[in-house]
């Protein structure tokens, strides 16, 4: 059998992890691995190389990906598909397992409805894939994340400021409610919170009348204009607010263990699917057990909210 494995949409730590487990545990069954590079981009053009045991040594601890990521709006074509499905055919590869987000996940439904076996790994560091407790990249981004905000409030504290920070997220605010209860932030703004941004600015008035020396609001990217809110919070609370956005630093850096260990488990898990002619799947993770679910359905099962809002309040 020959095994195809691709990154895709936004890079995340531990996709390198994923693609080593995939690529060694198909050589362990003696299947035949190729990497397709630059994501659905790659796969069009014909971008595809055999990968041996040693082309993946070295990545595990790494973040991004050896593979390279693309974004190709044209895959919602099918016209497009079928150039990659033509390619997989020219290769003789028989399935093909697609690290990514979301967007990937959708790339991945199209093409299984055309005939190819997918399976689907959740790589983003954004959370957002509904079907899998944890996305590979996020433990890894969540500490990015708390370091750079601890960071901030030393300086927060210092000069008795209320600093703003915006993470990444667009439609999941995981990382911005895991961030805050980790950093003791007292103002949590994710989609799943919606924004008052006349009930906020009344907590930290509130908060700085009782002495509080100063506040840390954490914001997830898309809710608002962080810097326009810093500049309402300093008019109408008196606290000299500052904001930072905190960008692309969230995406790289070295995975955390428990993102090298699920990517590990969850790459070596889809060959097993394969092995055993289960296609359409996606993997998934809950507590220490790796399973798999249609993809279909992993699109479009509810999310489930996290109970870290109902502690927020009380802890902060
Ligand atoms: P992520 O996978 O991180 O969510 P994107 O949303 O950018 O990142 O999606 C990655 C790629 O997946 C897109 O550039 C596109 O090639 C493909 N894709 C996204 N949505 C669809 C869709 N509805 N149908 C087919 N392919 C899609």
């Amino acid at each position: 059998m020959k095994i195809g494995v691709l990154t895709s949409g936004g890079d995340a730590p531990g996709m390198n992890a994923a693609i080593r487990a995939v690529v060694r545990t198909a050589l362990y069954y003696g299947m035949e691995a190729y990497g397709v590079y630059n994501g659905y981009k790659g796969l069009v053009e014909g971008e595809i190389r055999r990968l041996e045991r040693n082309d993946v040594g070295m990545i595990l601890n790494r973040g991004g990906t050896m593979l390279g990521s693309a974004r190709l709006e044209e895959f919602k074509k099918k016209e497009v598909r079928q150039l990659g499905v033509d390619n997989l055919k020219r290769f003789g590869i028989d399935a093909l397992v697609t690290i990514g987000g979301d967007g990937t996940y959708r790339g991945a439904l199209d093409l299984t409805l055309m005939g190819v076996n997918c399976i689907a790994l959740p790589g983003t560091i954004d959370n957002d894939i509904t079907s899998t407790e944890y996305t590979i990249g996020f433990f890894t981004a969540l500490d990015t994340a708390i370091d750079a905000i601890d960071k901030l409030r030393d300086t927060s504290f210092s000069h008795q400021r209320c600093t703003v920070v915006e993470l990444m997220g667009r439609h999941c605010g995981d990382l911005s409610i895991f961030s805050g209860v980790a950093t003791g932030g007292e103002i949590v703004i994710t989609e799943e919170t919606g924004f008052d941004k006349r009930a906020i600015l009344e907590k930290i008035k509130h908060a700085k009348v009782m002495g509080k020396r100063h506040m840390i609001v954490v914001v997830a990217e898309h809710m608002t204009d962080v810097f326009r809110l810093a500049t309402d919070i300093e008019d109408y609370t008196g606290y000299e607010t500052r904001a930072t956005v905190l960008g692309y630093i969230q995406r790289g850096g070295t995975p955390s263990a428990y993102d090298r260990i699920l990517a590990s488990k969850m790459g070596s898990f889809a060959i097993e699917l394969i092995k055993d002619g289960q296609f359409g799947k996606a993997v998934c993770g809950r507590g220490i057990e790796i399973f798999a679910v249609d993809i279909k359905d992993a699109l479009t099962m509810e999310r489930k909210r996290t109970d870290l809002y109902d502690y927020l309040e009380k802890i902060s």
